[in-house]
C-alpha cells in the first residue's frame, strides 16, 4: 500500500495510510525485519533515523553479513547488538562484530561473562529491568526462564510504537505476560507441536528439556498466551524459533490462528518468521481495520 507523510510540527512526523488514516508517530524510517529465527540463529534487524540495532547475533558471521548486506547495512553501519543468552544460536557472531568492527555489545552481566564476550573493549551491560535509549529506540529487557545464566526478553518502544521479543522460553513469567500485553508487534517463540516432539527422533532426555519449564515455548502455549494477553486486534504476531523437527510454519500458523479466532480474536496479524533467512518485515504503522459498511455492523 502506498504510504504518505504528514509533518503537523516541525518536531512531530506521522505515518498513513491514504485510505484509512492510521497514524504512527516516531521516527520518519522504521524497519524491523527478522533476519533468521530458530536454534540454528536468530537475528533481527530494527532501522531508525537514529539507530541500527541488531538483536542476537547468532549466525556464522559470512551469513550474517551477507543477509546485512541484503539490507542495504555495512557492519560497521550498526549501532549496536543486544544479546539475550549465551546460546550459540543467539551469540557466535558477536565477537566477529565487537572484535572486528567495534560495535557495542549489550547484554546482562552474566551473559557477557557466559559468552566470554565481557572483555571485549565495546562489551557494555544492559541490566536487566533497566531501560536503555539507543537514539530514539528505548530497549529495556526482562527476565524469560530458559536454561541458560540469565536469559531476557525485550521490549523495543519505537515513537508510540511498541516491539516485544520473547523467544527461548520454556513457561511464560509475569514479566513475559506483561511484555506481550504493551506489544503491537509481538515476536513470541512458537517452537514444537506437542505430538510431533513426543513422537520424534529426539532422545528422551532432550525431548523433556524442549518441553520443560526452562526450554522452549510449544504453538498451544504460544497460542494461549496470545489469546489471553494481546491487547486487541491491532495487534501483529510473528511466531518465531520453529523447531525443524517437530514443527511446521503450516502447523504453528493453524494452531494460534485458530486459538485466536475461536476467542474472538482473528483479526490479529499473524506470519511466521522463517529458520534460515530473512522474511518478515514491520514498519510500525497499524494495520486498516475492516470499515463496517452500516452502523449496525459496528462492533
Ligand atoms: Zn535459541
Ligand atoms: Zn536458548
Amino acid at each position: 500500500m502506498v504510504q504518505g507523510r504528514l509533518a503537523w510540527s516541525n518536531r512531530i512526523t506521522a505515518w498513513y495510510h491514504p485510505t484509512v488514516t492510521h497514524f504512527r508517530k516516531g521516527p520518519a524510517l522504521f524497519v524491523f525485519r527478522a533476519l533468521a529465527s530458530g536454534s540454528s540463529g536468530n537475528a533481527y534487524l530494527l532501522r531508525t533515523d537514529r539507530s541500527t540495532l541488531l538483536f542476537e547475533a547468532g549466525l556464522r558471521w559470512a551469513t550474517l553479513e551477507k543477509h546485512l548486506e541484503t539490507e542495504g547495512i555495512a557492519p560497521h553501519q550498526l549501532s549496536a547488538v543486544l544479546i539475550s543468552h549465551e546460546h550459540r544460536d543467539h551469540c557466535q557472531a558477536a565477537g566477529d562484530l565487537t572484535a572486528g568492527y567495534g560495535i557495542p555489545i549489550y547484554a546482562n552481566e552474566k551473559v557477557l561473562r557466559a559468552t566470554g564476550l565481557h572483555s571485549e573493549r565495546a562489551a557494555a551491560i544492559l541490566e536487566v529491568g533497566k531501560t536503555h535509549r539507543f537514539g530514539d529506540v528505548d530497549v529495556t529487557s526482562f527476565a524469560v526462564s530458559h536454561d541458560s545464566v540469565c536469559p531476557v526478553g525485550f521490549v523495543i518502544r519505537v515513537g508510540d510504537r511498541t516491539i516485544t521479543l520473547a523467544t527461548d522460553l520454556g513457561t511464560p513469567n509475569q514479566e513475559v505476560l506483561d511484555a506481550v500485553g504493551l506489544a503491537d508487534l509481538v515476536v513470541l517463540e512458537s517452537n514444537h507441536d506437542h505430538d510431533m516432539l513426543r513422537q520424534s527422533r529426539y532422545p528422551s532426555q532432550l525431548r523433556q528439556r524442549v518441553a520443560g519449564p526452562q526450554g522452549h515455548l510449544s504453538n498451544t502455549q504460544a497460542a494461549c498466551i496470545l489469546v489471553e494477553h494481546v491487547k486487541d486486534e491491532g495487534v501483529d504476531v510473528w511466531l518465531a524459533h520453529l523447531s525443524r523437527e517437530n514443527n511446521t510454519p503450516a502447523l504453528a500458523l493453524r494452531t494460534v490462528q485458530r486459538s485466536l479466532k475461536a476467542a474472538g480474536l482473528g483479526s490479529v496479524g499473524v506470519a511466521v518468521a522463517q529458520r534460515d533467512k530473512p522474511s518478515v518485515r514491520w514498519d510500525g504503522v497499524p494495520r486498516p481495520r475492516q470499515l463496517a459498511l452500516f452502523a449496525g455492523e459496528v462492533r
